[in-house]
């Protein structure tokens, strides 16, 4: 089908790919919350399952399951499309603020990252119908958290792939997204010395105060020039985001580095993909 008739006739539908969007945004789903995310995935399983696709639900024991939808098609070149269910809110944030559209603009709870984008898929595959290719779509549960359950089901996936498309909504521009930053995640600890405000308070070391002078360092780690971008928050730890290979190194010594009375563990959980483009097939 030439892209102008499919863009026209997912014009026609977009009201169904709402309305599916403002399902989905407005069911919580935790990368946290097993049962959240599980309930989701039941919802959504049956929606592919009524566009064609056939559905596998892959157990997690700690994080929700992962859903993998087969939609057939001629030959063995298989086509990957990857996305994720679960999203960084907490549970009661889509009661908090649900689904509503403002000014053309859908907003709510995960919206964005990446309920769009599953709407997308799910309307798109909807609207192409039959298929050239086999098509696979994958949907993990623990994206947020740096997919450590769904690794291994992903790069077996995509091993027998001919291409893996990653349909997180694009930037302004709706240019596909080709290029990620790799992710990692640290924990700083810091150990104080405890001692009587009021007797000996210059034996005491403050932990929180050191930890203060920390999230400092962290900030100071951030180098726009080579894609490093380090964050502290209170409920994730330090995330720090690099666009390359050395980005990664610069960003992880970085954190390693903290010396005096804390430490810093972990690093790279997920390696950057720096942009690359190979003619279509
Ligand atoms: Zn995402």
């Amino acid at each position: 089908m030439p892209m102008q008739d499919l863009l026209s006739r997912l014009r026609q539908h977009q009201s169904e790919t709402l309305r599916l969007l403002e399902t989905m945004v407005n069911m919580d789903s935790p990368s946290t919350d097993k049962n959240l995310v599980d309930a989701f995935v039941k919802f959504l399983g049956p929606q592919f399952q009524a566009i064609g696709g056939q559905t596998e639900v892959v157990h997690s024991d700690r994080f929700g399951d992962h859903l993998v939808v087969r939609f057939p098609g001629p030959g063995t070149s298989r086509v990957l499309l990857l996305g994720h269910t679960d999203t960084v809110f907490a549970a009661g944030d889509a009661a908090r603020r649900p689904f509503r559209i403002e000014n053309g603009r859908a907003k709510g709870p995960g919206v964005f990252d990446m309920k769009g984008g599953i709407a997308l898929v799910w309307s798109a595959l909807r609207q192409i119908g039959s298929f050239p290719r086999p098509v696979t779509v994958l949907l993990n549960s623990d994206e947020e958290v740096g997919s450590p359950s769904s690794r291994e089901l992903i790069e077996r996936e995509a091993q027998s792939a001919q291409a893996v498309l990653v349909l997180e909504p694009s930037l302004p521009g709706g240019a596909l997204k080709t290029s990620r930053k790799g992710v990692g995640r640290f924990t700083v600890k810091a150990t104080g010395r405890a001692a009587h405000t009021g007797i000996d308070p210059e034996r005491g070391i403050n932990a929180i105060e050191e930890i203060a002078h920390q999230v400092f360092e962290l900030h100071r780690l951030s180098d726009p020039a080579s894609g490093v971008d380090q964050s502290a928050s209170s409920e994730r730890g330090v995330a720090g985001r690099a666009g390359s290979e050395s980005g990664e190194e610069l960003a992880t010594k970085g954190v390693a580095g903290f010396g005096n009375n804390a430490a810093a563990c972990a690093g790279p959980s997920r390696h950057a993909l720096p942009m690359s483009r190979s003619k279509g097939r």
